[in-house]
């Protein structure tokens, strides 16, 4: 039998240069330690700062230890501007979402 969809095995989250090799559970994009990154902040999009860039969006997600919505917002920030110069304002706006979702989230109970 076979699936409809892939499964990725590994995790792929690059930490200290190397690729991480956690399994990942199906419907997830990488391990439960990486959980929280955006996917498409993984791959070193320019936009992001750059693989070399010690402050590319990606590490300060990991240095600081950002939740999905966190980590979210950051990278709307970070890119702001420099994804699409006409969507600065649309990715601002995703950034605050996140915030709002975050706020939410630690308001409840
Ligand atoms: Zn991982």
């Amino acid at each position: 039998m076979t699936r409809p969809y892939t499964i990725r095995a590994r995790c792929g989250v690059l930490v200290g240069g190397k690729s991480c090799r956690n399994p990942v559970s199906v419907g997830a994009v990488h391990c439960m330690r990486h959980r929280q990154f955006p996917e498409d902040a993984v791959n070193h999009p320019a936009h992001y700062g750059g693989e070399d860039n010690p402050y590319e969006t990606i590490k300060v997600i990991e240095a600081w230890d950002l939740n999905f919505n966190l980590g979210n917002a950051l990278k709307y920030i970070s890119r702001a501007g420099k994804k699409d110069a006409a969507k600065a304002v649309e990715d601002l706006r995703k950034a605050k979402q996140y915030l709002d979702f975050e706020i939410s989230r630690r308001s409840r109970g």
